[in-house]
């Protein structure tokens, strides 16, 4: 499987056509950004790490029932992946508040929420990725009722795969974005990535936080935490 033309380039990933009209190669690149593009810079060895994390997480889901584009890993920061169009939704799943629910409702980081949070927001920087509901959804026909409720399901059993899969790692799954994908027949499968820069991951014993925040709020020791997840994943 060879690359063939540049499709689409992304802030953290490059994505090609290859020979296969069917499958895209997905090259991750260390380049990191936050704030809707506004802070700029390089996490050495993130494209790696977010690819085989990626890879591996995508492979247990998938063990557990949950559709993926994932096909195979290519190499270190290349992978195999089936095209889709993807759903312009950001599904964002949260057990602890953090981030932008945190100060939106004025709570402390790290406050357990009684029940598990789905929110939706409308992938689109110029707007900022707004906030959206399943009325806007079904009104603006981002995606049908049918497909909101097997993304939703969906997320949801992501959510209790890699939470109780991380808990034995040490690793608390505070809250994660997910992208989903429409197949050339209309097949709904995770796609995009689950790593380090889509997942806020806190360490269970210390709550250091071993994650994208370290870039976002200049925590320092960014690779580092990077690394540490690769290691309890991966065992290196
Ligand atoms: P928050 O809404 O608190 O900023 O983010 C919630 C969770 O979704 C965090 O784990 C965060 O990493 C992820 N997330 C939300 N929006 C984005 C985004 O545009 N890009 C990335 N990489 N992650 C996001």
């Amino acid at each position: 499987m060879e690359k063939t033309n540049l499709l689409y380039e992304g802030k953290a990933k490059k994505v090609y056509e290859t020979s296969d009209p069917a499958l895209l190669i997905v090259d991750y690149k260390d380049d990191a950004t936050a704030f809707n593009g506004l802070k700029k810079g390089t996490i050495a060895g993130k494209g790696e790490i977010n690819n085989r994390v990626t890879n591996h997480l995508m492979k247990l889901l998938e063990q557990n029932g949950v559709p993926t584009h994932f096909v195979e890993e290519l190499s270190p920061r290349e992978t195999v992946v089936k095209r889709v169009s993807i759903v312009p939704l950001e599904v964002i799943v949260r057990n602890i508040a953090a981030g932008s629910l945190a100060k939106r409702l004025g709570l402390p980081e790290g406050t357990k929420l009684k029940k598990t949070v789905l929110e939706f927001c409308y992938k689109d920087d110029e707007l900022g990725d707004p906030m959206v509901n399943e009325y806007h959804i079904l009104a603006m026909e981002y995606a049908t009722k049918e497909e909101l409720d097997l993304i939703s399901g969906y997320a949801l059993k992501v959510n209790d795969v890699l939470s109780t899969y991380l808990k034995d790692l040490n690793i608390e799954l505070i809250d994660f974005k997910l992208e989903f994908g429409r197949l050339a027949d209309g097949t709904i499968v995770l796609a995009d990535e689950i790593s380090p820069d889509t997942c806020r991951f806190w360490d269970s014993v210390t709550g250091e936080k071993l994650d994208k925040d370290r870039f976002r709020r200049d925590l320092g020791h960014v690779e580092d935490a990077y690394h540490e997840i690769l290691r309890r994943l991966m065992g290196e």
